[in-house]
Order: C-alpha cells, then sequence, then structure tokens
C-alpha cells in the first residue's frame, strides 16, 4: 500500500517499505512506503497548501464529508475488521466494534460543527467585540498501534471539522487498516491534502513531524516517554499539544459490591484486547473480607478464556501485537514467577504467533513492577485492602491517573471514590467505556489535555478578538 500526501497515493521519496506482520502468525500481510523526513516535509506542505480553502469551507459541509465516510466506513466494515484482525491481533468482534466506533466518532464531529461559532458583544467603551474561532492550522496526530482505529477517529475527526488539515501517522505495526480508511475520505470527496496519512518510523518520520515550523498542533497518544520526547521537540515552535499516554487503571472493589457483576466486569476490562488498552484496569484492590470469593470469581472467569488468532470462532482474547511487547511480558512474568501466586495463567506456550494465556495474580510485594508501572498485556494483579481508605491511598500511589473505577452499591463510597481517585475518568460499577460525549484524558504523567467531549473543538481553534468601534 502506499501513503496519502495531497491526494495522491505515493512511496516514499527513498523508494524503501517496511513490512506489516500478523501477530499470530508471523506472516507478512503488507507493505507499506517507509517514510522519512523528506515525506513529512511534502505531507505538510500539502495539508498548508489546502488549508485556506478547507478552512473556508463552511463547518456544517465539514462536517457532512465525516458523516459520508463515516457511511463508507460501516459499509466497508467487515472487510475493514478483517485486515484490522490481521494487523493488530485482536478477535473480530472487537476489531469490528472498533471499526464501528470509528465510523460513530466521526458521526459525532460532523454533529458537533453545528456548535462551532464565534461570539459578539456590545462593549461601550470600545464598539463591539467579536470573537472568531479561527483553525490551529496544520495538525498532526501520531497513533499507537493498540486502538490504530478509533484513536486515529479522536484526531482527524475534531482536527477536520474544525477547519484545520491533518498529517496522520498511524504506528509502524498497523498502518494498513488507516490506509484504507485514508481510500474512503477520499472516495467520500474529501479535497486533496485535507488528510494525509504518512507511513514510517517514530524516530525520524514522526520527529520530522513534530519540529516541523509550520505545523501549529499535534495530538500524540502512545507511551509516556516518547510523549515527553514529543512535548521537548514540538516546545521550540510553540505548538499547542495534547499528549494521551499510558495508565494503569486501579479498579476498587468494595465488600458491598455485586461481586459476580464485578468480577466479569474487571476481567473483561483488564483483558480486552489483550490487555493493550490504556485505560484497562491494571490493578484490582479488594476488600478483604470479601477477597477469597472475589479471587475465585476472577480466576474461574480468566480460565474460560479462549486464547487464539482474531478470526478463530470463539477467540475472546488474542495475541500481543509486536515481538517487542511479548518480550517485555515475558519479562514480567518471569520475575513474578519468585514472588507472587498465579491464580490463573502464567504457562508459556510454544504456540507460533506472540501469545500468552490470560494472567491473574496475588499476593505481590508492594513495589512489584504491576503495581508502579504500566503492563501493556494480559495479567491482573489482584490486592487485598482493609477499607476504602487503604485502597484509595494504594489506587493513587502511582505516576499515572488515566482512569479509575470503583464498584459498590453504596453511594456515599461511590461518592468518594468520584472524589479522590485521581484519574481523568472515574467510572461506578463499570471499566473501560469511552463515549465520544466524554472528554479523555489523564492526569498527572498519564498527559495533556482532553480528546472528545462537547468542548473538544476548543483544543483544535484559536480565538481571536475582534475590536469594531464604528
Ligand atoms: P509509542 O510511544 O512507542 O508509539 C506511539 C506512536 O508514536 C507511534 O506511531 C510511533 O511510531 C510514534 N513515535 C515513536 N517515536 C516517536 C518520535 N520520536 N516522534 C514522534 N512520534 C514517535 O507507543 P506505543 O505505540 O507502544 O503505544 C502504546 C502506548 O500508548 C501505551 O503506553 C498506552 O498506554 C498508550 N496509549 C494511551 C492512550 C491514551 O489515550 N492515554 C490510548 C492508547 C494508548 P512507530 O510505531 O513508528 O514507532
Amino acid at each position: 500500500m502506499k501513503m496519502l500526501i495531497g491526494g495522491a497515493w505515493t512511496d516514499a521519496s527513498s523508494g524503501r517499505t517496511m513490512k506489516v506482520v500478523n501477530p499470530a502468525t508471523w506472516d507478512e500481510i503488507g507493505s507499506v512506503p517507509l517514510g522519512g523526513p523528506e515525506d513529512a516535509g511534502a505531507a505538510v506542505e500539502a495539508a498548508e497548501h489546502a488549508l485556506a480553502a478547507w478552512s473556508e469551507v463552511p463547518a456544517l459541509e465539514r462536517g457532512r464529508a465525516l458523516a459520508q465516510t463515516a457511511a463508507l466506513v460501516r459499509g466497508e466494515s467487515e472487510r475493514l475488521a478483517a485486515l484490522l484482525v490481521a494487523e493488530q491481533g485482536k478477535p473480530l468482534r472487537e476489531a469490528t466494534d472498533e471499526v464501528r466506533g470509528f465510523a460513530h466518532i466521526l458521526e459525532y464531529y460532523a454533529g458537533l460543527a453545528s456548535s462551532l461559532h464565534g461570539e459578539t458583544m456590545a462593549a461601550k467603551a470600545y464598539g463591539r467585540i467579536v470573537i472568531e474561532k479561527r483553525p490551529l492550522g496544520v495538525c498532526v496526530g501520531i497513533v499507537p498501534w493498540n486502538m490504530p482505529v478509533l484513536i486515529a477517529g479522536w484526531k482527524i475527526g475534531p482536527a477536520l471539522v474544525a477547519g484545520n488539515t491533518l498529517v496522520l501517522k498511524p504506528a509502524s505495526t498497523t498502518p494498513l487498516t488507516t490506509l484504507e480508511i485514508g481510500k474512503l475520505f477520499v472516495r467520500a470527496g474529501l479535497p486533496p491534502g485535507v488528510l494525509n496519512i504518512v507511513t514510517g518510523p517514530g524516530e525520524s518520520l514522526g520527529e520530522a513531524l513534530v519540529t516541523h515550523a509550520a505545523v501549529r498542533k499535534v495530538s500524540f497518544t502512545g507511551e509516556r516517554e516518547t510523549g515527553r520526547h514529543v512535548a521537548e521537540a514540538a516546545a521550540p515552535t510553540m505548538k499547542h499539544l495534547t499528549l494521551e499516554l499510558g495508565g494503569s487503571d486501579p479498579a476498587i472493589i468494595c465488600d458491598d459490591a455485586d461481586l459476580e457483576k464485578a468480577a466479569a466486569g474487571v476481567v473483561g476490562a483488564r483483558f480486552y484486547n489483550c490487555g493493550q488498552v490504556c485505560t484497562a484496569i491494571k490493578r484490582a484492590y479488594v476488600f478483604s473480607s470479601v477477597a477469597d470469593r472475589f479471587k475465585a470469581l476472577v480466576a474461574e472467569k480468566t480460565e474460560k478464556i479462549t486464547v487464539g488468532g482474531g478470526m478463530e470462532a470463539g477467540v475472546g482474547m488474542g495475541p500481543l501485537n509486536n515481538a517487542g511487547g511479548y518480550e517485555r511480558m515475558q519479562q514480567i512474568v518471569d520475575d513474578l514467577r519468585g514472588e507472587a501466586r498465579f491464580l490463573a495463567g502464567g504457562e508459556t506456550t510454544d504456540k507460533k504467533g506472540w501469545f500468552f494465556a490470560p494472567m491473574v495474580v496475588t499476593d505481590l510485594p508492594s513495589d512489584a513492577l504491576p503495581l508502579r508501572e504500566e503492563v501493556f498485556g494480559p495479567i491482573l494483579p489482584v490486592i487485598e485492602v482493609s477499607d476504602l481508605d487503604e485502597a484509595i491511598d494504594r489506587a493513587n500511589s502511582t505516576q499515572y491517573g488515566l482512569g479509575a473505577s470503583i464498584w459498590t452499591r453504596n453511594l456515599e463510597r461511590a461518592g468518594r471514590g468520584c472524589r479522590d481517585l485521581e484519574a481523568g475518568i472515574v467510572w461506578v460499577n463499570q471499566h473501560l467505556k469511552i463515549p465520544p460525549e466524554a472528554p479523555f484524558g489523564g492526569t498527572k504523567g498519564s498527559g495533556i489535555g482532553r480528546e472528545n467531549g462537547p468542548k473538544v473543538l476548543d483544543r483544535y481553534t484559536e480565538e481571536k478578538s475582534i475590536l469594531i468601534r464604528s
């Protein structure tokens, strides 16, 4: 496949390509251009060229272009979902949800177009004050491999509807579905250069995008250290920044919770996408008085998850996406073997593909890595706590602050969790649901800014004050 620059499908200027591999089989399933700084420059130039005309298109018409693409995506969701399974590894049901979720996001932003307007006010001393909302200009969206389609939607939707043009860089292991979706934008009649999709390594192509002087905003989703680096690289040219970084989401299970539902919810929100979700539950804190029952339920439900290739019938969990993630996970499991108790999983598999059985561990030392850092893989630590005070203290004890949940039937405890858990999103008796209506993003080390939500267009526009005296 080729990159989309200025409405044309192009090879990398170097002529080089990079392979895309199926994580369940290690088979090569395609290749894309290995773009570099020159290609980044060409894409930004194409986006600059398209900007003036696109920013003058009425917002509702810009929204219509998104809605028309959403309809095409829905029409082709089966084909796109199968491609997403092949490059990412997730089960078909999850891939289908993600592709339809992408369409839903475009539809949400098409609707939000009608909320874009300025303001005027009469002010005796100055005449009239007009506040215009101007697009920022050329934006860059950088996307990780875990939810490549959904997260691309979080960047494309608001950037385009607000009148900006965009250069989008998918992760190197998952570029194919995004490029196919690019074809649907072209088919829906999006003008050339409004959306450009470039492929290539983050450290060269991505770096050239985030340092480019003509780029006004970078919206980055990825790992915390990369995010820190992106912030530094973007600083000299004063770019607007949204950083959606990792999470180590805690779940607190109180002794009054519906344990059956809580166990099902926690297992679902840990092993979805093979545990590779920024807002997956990465630590479960359960009151000691119900811990035995909760652990037994969680272990039982985890062992029922069928692991396999995402296109196989009945599969509940696919492989990890890439070799680096697999090696990191293997190291974590090896380290835990000596110091924790496995309630489920933990055996190695000699299956081809980056597979792990889903794991539940308990009795971890308090400084064990999964209790401090984000673990992007299928392991659920369950930790006993004596009460809500201890649970909240321990839940807040990492540098992350993306999501958190509390499972209880007690309104006062739920309220306490909502108030005191340090997170951008708190769920009560659920976890992982991320509707576009809800602002999404983290506090502390989980990032800066928010994506989605009714006010997100403020992050893709700049106010211009005009004072008119007659
Ligand atoms: P990375 O940070 O490694 O990569 C993310 C993207 O950044 C990729 O497209 C990558 O390109 C690119 N990139 C890498 N280096 C640079 C650079 N120097 N300049 C510009 N771009 C660069 O993260 P992962 O792909 O490993 O994604 C997993 C992480 O994403 C997890 O920590 C997860 O929690 C987080 N995440 C956060 C979410 C949130 O909203 N808070 C949502 C989903 C995931 P390439 O692939 O070519 O290396």
